[in-house]
């Protein structure tokens, strides 16, 4: 298979901190329009991953790319315009503005034909930031002070925030954090609906969660890569239950 099978392509890719390998020489494939879960114990590399990949953190060495694209050495802002959409593990929402002026405001200009003018096609701008809010379950919220949501209900604005750019890959660490039974029943759906049509990577802890909406799941440990595939085969492998299921 050629790499622009892909839409991630992950190959040898290594990260040290002073000397300690947070990544080392990992090696990672992600399907276009596939679910990826990432798990493992704590300090395993899993969010150092991320960082790697939307560019908050430089690789010692090894490649990443996306759609073909070599992304080591490109600047963060630029893997974003590309088309990678990376959610932090804090939600980080204007809690002053409304539900509408959060999305409104993460509407890449930079795709409109009138670039610096965009406020002469509000229409559409309406139109998409109506599509997400319905997406993320917020349409009856449009119109709410952001501050005012409950902490799940911020964790699916962020989430709006990303997808109004339409990223191709979207990437997110420990959405669920802090929510509701309910909330995480929605999110699942959510996420699963949001990966028809883009690759999506989730970091997630709880295994439910993870059985309800994985295609593949990838097991981090030290920095490498502990197993991979399918749930039931992943939650069966001694070596996953010895450092991190079992415990
Ligand atoms: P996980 O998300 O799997 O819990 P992390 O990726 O956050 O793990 O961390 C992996 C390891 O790398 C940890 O030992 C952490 O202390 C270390 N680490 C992460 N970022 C840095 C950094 N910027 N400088 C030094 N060490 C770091
Ligand atoms: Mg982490």
């Amino acid at each position: 298979m050629s790499n622009t099978d892909f839409a991630l392509a992950v190959e040898d890719l290594t990260v040290a901190f002073d000397g300690f390998k947070a990544i080392d020489t990992l090696t990672l494939y992600v399907d276009k329009n596939e679910l990826r879960v990432i798990i493992g114990p704590n300090g395993a590399g899993k969010t150092t991953l991320l960082d790697l990949i939307c560019g908050k953190t430089k690789a010692s060495a090894g490649s990443i790319k996306f759609k073909n694209t070599e992304l080591t050495g490109m600047a963060e802002h630029k893997r974003v315009r590309l088309g990678i959409g990376r959610k932090f593990q804090t939600p980080s929402i204007y809690e002053n503005l409304s539900v509408f002026q959060n999305l409104e405001v993460s509407y890449p200009s930079g795709r409109s034909v009138f670039g610096a003018l965009a406020f002469q096609c509000t229409d559409r701008i309406k139109a998409a930031v109506q599509a997400v809010a319905e997406d993320i379950f917020l349409a009856d919220k449009l119109h709410t002070e952001a501050g005012l949501l409950s902490h799940g209900q911020k964790q699916w604005l962020e989430i709006g925030m990303l997808l109004m750019q339409e990223p191709e890959l979207l990437m997110l660490d420990e959405p669920i954090a802090g929510m509701s039974s309910r909330e995480r029943e929605l999110t699942a759906e959510l996420l699963k609906r949001i990966s028809n049509n883009r690759a999506v990577i989730v970091i997630e802890h709880d295994m439910d969660f993870v059985a309800q909406i994985a295609h593949k799941v990838t097991v981090m440990h030290q920095g490498k890569i502990l197993a991979e595939g399918p749930m039931d085969k992943v939650q069966a492998d001694p070596k996953v239950i010895d450092v991190y299921l079992g415990h």
